[in-house]
C-alpha cells in the first residue's frame, strides 16, 4: 500500500510500505477514507529525529474509515463499520482510562508519533496511508453514527478527532459555563476550534487574537464576537478587558503557550479565571516562563494539556448531529494521498488561506 513516511528532518514522502496485518486478537484493520495533517506533524517534519523517528516511519494520527477485518477478541466493531480513530491507542479499563485520563493509559501508544515518548503499548504506525492496524480496537475505535457516516460528512468529522477535541479539553478543564467570556490566543486550527466550541457551549463574548487576516475572518465565521491582531501583551489585556465589561475573561485558551502568549493570557484572564494551555511549543524546547506572582495573587488556575484521546468525541459527534457545530471550514485544502508531502509544505509555510490540510484517500 501507499503511505506517508518520515525521511529525515525536513523531508516526508509517500512511499510503498508494508500492508498492515492483524498482530493481536484485539486488533482491527481499517481502510482509511480521510486523514488529517496536524500541526504537531509539522514538529515531526522539522525535528522528527530528536523524537526518535527513523526514516520510513509512517505519520498521521487523525483518520477515519471503514473496518475491513477484526481479530477474534474484538467485540465492539465488525467489518463494514464506519469508524474514527482516537489519535492514540488506549485500553479503556486501566485506572487512568477509567478516570478519563486516556493519554496516561498504561498501554497508550500514539499513531505515528514520537517513538520515544508515547509507545507503552508498542510502536503503532500512522494513518496517513491507505490502511492502518488499530490495536485494542474496542476502545481505540469510535463508531461514527449512521446519520453522519456518509462521505459527505467526512470533512465535518475529521476535525473532531484531534483539534476540536483538544479545544473542548481546554474549555471543559477551563470550567466554561454558558454566559462566560472566552479569550482565545492564536489563530491556528486548535484556536479556531476553541472559538467554535465556545460558541456551541454558550459562551457570551468570544475574543480571538491572531495575526493572519484569512484566519481571523474564519474565526468570525466560526463564532468569534471580536477579533484583534494586537501582539503586545499589555494591549491584548486592555482589549480583552474592554470587551468583557472591564473584568477579563473567565477562560483564556492559549493555543500557543510560549512566554509571550502566557503573558498575554495572564493579562486577559479575570481573577479566579483559568488559562488553558494547549500549545506544544515546549516540545521544541521553548518552555514558557510564567508570572507566578500574578497567578498566585489573582487565584488563576492553569489547565489544559494533552487531550485525553477520544474523551470528547461522543459529545462532539452529538453536537455535530444536532447542527450545533460544523468544523469543516477548518479543512481549507483537501488533497489526494499522493500529494501529502505538498500538504505538509503548505502548512509548514503557513501559505495564505491554508489552515489545515486533509488527505482524501479512498
Ligand atoms: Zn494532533
Ligand atoms: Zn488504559
Amino acid at each position: 500500500m501507499r503511505g506517508l513516511t518520515f525521511q529525515g528532518n525536513g523531508n516526508v514522502s509517500v512511499e510503498d510500505v508494508a500492508d498492515p496485518v492483524l498482530e493481536a486478537p484485539t486488533d482491527a484493520l481499517v481502510q482509511i477514507s480521510m486523514a488529517g495533517i496536524c500541526g504537531s506533524d509539522l514538529h515531526v517534519l522539522h525535528a522528527g529525529e530528536a523524537f526518535g523517528f527513523a526514516p520510513g516511519a509512517r505519520l498521521g494520527h487523525e483518520f477515519l474509515g471503514t473496518v475491513i477485518e477484526v481479530g477474534p477478541e474484538v467485540r465492539g466493531v465488525t467489518p463494514g463499520d464506519r469508524v474514527l480513530v482516537a489519535v492514540g491507542v488506549s485500553c479503556g479499563h486501566c485506572i487512568w482510562c477509567q478516570e478519563g485520563l486516556r493519554a496516561s493509559c498504561e498501554q497508550m501508544s500514539m499513531f505515528g508519533w514520537a517513538p520515544r515518548l508515547w509507545q507503552h503499548g508498542g510502536v503503532v504506525e500512522g494513518g496517513q496511508s491507505e490502511f492502518a492496524r488499530v490495536p485494542l480496537a474496542d476502545s481505540t475505535l469510535i463508531a461514527i453514527p449512521e446519520t453522519v457516516s456518509d462521505a459527505a460528512h467526512e470533512t465535518m468529522i475529521l476535525p473532531i478527532i484531534d483539534v476540536m477535541s483538544t479545544a473542548m479539553h481546554g474549555l471543559v478543564t477551563g470550567r466554561l459555563h454558558p454566559g462566560d467570556d472566552v479569550v482565545v490566543i492564536g489563530d491556528g486550527a486548535v484556536a479556531l476550534s476553541a472559538v467554535h466550541c465556545a460558541r456551541a457551549l454558550g459562551a457570551e463574548n468570544i475574543i480571538c487574537f491572531g495575526h493572519h487576516d484569512d484566519r481571523i475572518a474564519l474565526a468570525r465565521r466560526l463564532g468569534a464576537t471580536a477579533t484583534s491582531d494586537l501582539r503586545d501583551a499589555e494591549e491584548i489585556a486592555e482589549f480583552a478587558r474592554n470587551a468583557t465589561r472591564g473584568q477579563g475573561a473567565r477562560v483564556v485558551v492559549d493555543s500557543v503557550s510560549n512566554t509571550d502568549s502566557m503573558q498575554a493570557a495572564h493579562g486577559a484572564v479575570r481573577p479566579g479565571g483559568t488559562i488553558s494551555c494547549l500549545g506544544m511549543d515546549h516540545f521544541m524546547g521553548k518552555t514558557p516562563s510564567v508570572n507566578w506572582f500574578d497567578q498566585f495573587v489573582r487565584n488563576i488556575t492553569i489547565s489544559g494539556g494533552l487531550v485525553p484521546m477520544g474523551l470528547y468525541i461522543p459529545r462532539l459527534l452529538e453536537l455535530l448531529a444536532e447542527g450545533e457545530i460544523d468544523p469543516s471550514p477548518l479543512l481549507t485544502d483537501i488533497l489526494p494521498l499522493a500529494d501529502a508531502a505538498d500538504g505538509y509544505g503548505m502548512m509548514a509555510e503557513r501559505r495564505p488561506g491554508v489552515v489545515k490540510v486533509a488527505l482524501k484517500i479512498s
